[in-house]
């Protein structure tokens, strides 16, 4: 019993490397709706030195979850706040299907449900060559090839089964995302629309 007049609320899914951070942030600006990135938020967090930050610094660095219950009361807080009133772009959350509970449950307390989960469909090869390029050009401290091996294995265990959860909702678009940010991004586009979301912007 989603709102009629709410723009989009979506969740982008993907190994490490499939690239959802960047199309991610396009597809929140073309539907008008902020990108709630867990990951973002623990980094600023560790940058800033915050309580939270201290928190979760060792379990990012050493490629872990950071505990679901300190996980989904970040993204409650954040999802609380009133951009994200009528729509918004989960990237990097929920991870397991524990937090797709909590998730469920936050939502479902507000009247609201997913519109859509858009997975990233990548080979493995793929994304492991992609993130070796980000570890040189970003230098991020969880991105060396021990830990990055880490955190695709814990996708797979732990994340991929919440495909299957939102699958039987009907609300997952699989996407090719081998190809360009324009390509890659277009298909994006087509499946949401395909699905009666509408942009906001058209760029
Ligand atoms: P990401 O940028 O999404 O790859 O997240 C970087 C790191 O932040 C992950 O390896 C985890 O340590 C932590 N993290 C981000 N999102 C979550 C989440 N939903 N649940 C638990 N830990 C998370």
């Amino acid at each position: 019993m989603t709102s009629a007049a709410h723009t989009a609320r979506l969740l982008i899914v993907g190994p490490q490397g499939s690239g959802k951070g960047t199309q991610g942030v396009r597809i929140a600006e073309s539907f008008g709706v902020p990108v709630v990135s867990t990951g973002d938020v623990f980094r600023a967090n560790v940058k800033d030195q915050t309580p939270l930050g201290v928190k979760v610094k060792a379990i990012i660095d050493a490629g872990d979850l950071v505990p679901d219950e300190l996980t989904s009361e970040v993204v409650r807080d954040r999802l609380a706040q009133d951009d994200a009133a009528e729509g918004f772009l989960l990237d990097g959350y929920p991870r397991n299907t524990g937090q797709v509970a909590h998730l469920d449950e936050f939502l479902t307390g507000r009247g609201e449900s997913l519109d859509a989960v858009i997975l990233l469909d990548v080979p493995r090869e793929e994304s492991i060559s992609r993130l070796s390029q980000r570890a040189q050009e970003q230098g991020r401290t969880d991105d060396t090839d021990e830990v990055i091996a880490k955190r695709l294995e814990i996708y797979e265990r732990e994340t991929a089964p919440i495909i299957d959860v939102y699958a039987e909702r009907g609300i997952v678009d699989t996407i090719d995302g081998v190809g360009s940010l324009d390509e890659v991004n277009a298909r994006i586009v087509a499946a949401l629309e395909a699905r009666g979301l509408v942009r906001q912007v058209t760029a």
